[in-house]
């Protein structure tokens, strides 16, 4: 297992050069909470700047497109967010799957095309509220994560982060409770495990995203198998985000390493 958690933020459609300011506050906070690793996924027009700046922090894309290059107006392949300084790429957020029709499949065949282009992927994966009302969340985020899964891939390791969002959690205030999350970590750990073996499948960090804050933060990486955090709305001033940082890294360091 990974000790240092890994804390992301989404920054989704916001931000414009006039935030970069934000990122080097998060960039310099996170050079002295070295016992958490840092990251962004900042809009695409923003990952270059975020990436020439920083220079603790992570950077990564939200989205990336399945193919190499063409005629595809308006997206951006694997390889052209890593040329902009990608090191990551989060695939299958829930905003997508609705808003863009992203089917497993789809999320598949990035998945494929980011590890190829050397990116790490974060995938995504959480259930809409009638479905934990149903009862059956756990069946539902485990076969959703199987099929996001590209089939070529053996090894994980650090190539593959996956980030359990509840839908019903994202920008609402609400979230699972503590051994809701270890129940649903558990379940994800175990369709890793069976899917990359023992040693790999209990290497992949499993993060938690949905309503996180510096308040909830520390409560909720407590919870079984969770390894860091997806953050959206908190993520976008300094502030909040170190506050969730700090509850990770459990206090700031009296030195940075
Ligand atoms: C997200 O959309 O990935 C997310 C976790 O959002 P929020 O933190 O705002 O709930």
């Amino acid at each position: 297992m990974h000790e240092r958690p890994f804390i992301v933020g989404n920054w989704k459609m916001n931000g414009t050069r006039a935030m970069l300011s934000q990122a080097r506050a998060i960039d310099r906070a996170a050079q002295n909470l070295m016992r958490a690793e840092v990251a962004l996924a900042p809009p695409y027009t923003l990952i270059h700047p975020v990436h020439r700046e920083a220079a603790q922090i992570g950077v990564g894309a939200q989205d990336c497109h399945a193919g190499d290059e063409g005629a595809h107006t308006g997206d951006i392949s694997a390889a052209m967010v890593a040329d902009a300084g990608a090191k990551f790429v989060i695939l299958g957020h829930s905003e997508r799957r609705k808003a863009h029709g992203e089917k497993d499949s789809l999320v598949r065949k990035k998945a494929g095309a980011a590890f190829a282009a050397g990116l790490q992927v974060i995938l995504c994966c959480g259930e809409p509220e009638q479905v934990r009302d149903e009862g059956t969340a756990q069946d539902y985020v485990t076969k959703q994560l199987e099929a996001s899964l590209p089939k070529e891939i053996e090894r994980a390791g650090e190539n593959l982060t996956v980030a359990y969002e509840p839908i019903w959690a994202i920008g609402t205030g609400r979230t699972p409770n503590v051994e809701e999350i270890g129940a649903m970590h558990r379940a994800i750990r175990k369709v890793l495990v069976e899917r990359f073996g023992e040693d790999d499948g209990a290497q992949i960090r499993i993060l938690y995203g949905g309503s996180v804050t510096a308040d909830n933060a520390a409560e909720l990486l407590g919870a079984d198998e969770v390894g860091g955090a997806l953050v959206g709305g908190a993520s976008l001033t300094a502030d909040t985000f170190i506050g969730i940082v700090m509850a990770a890294a459990g206090g700031a360091d009296s030195a940075a390493s």
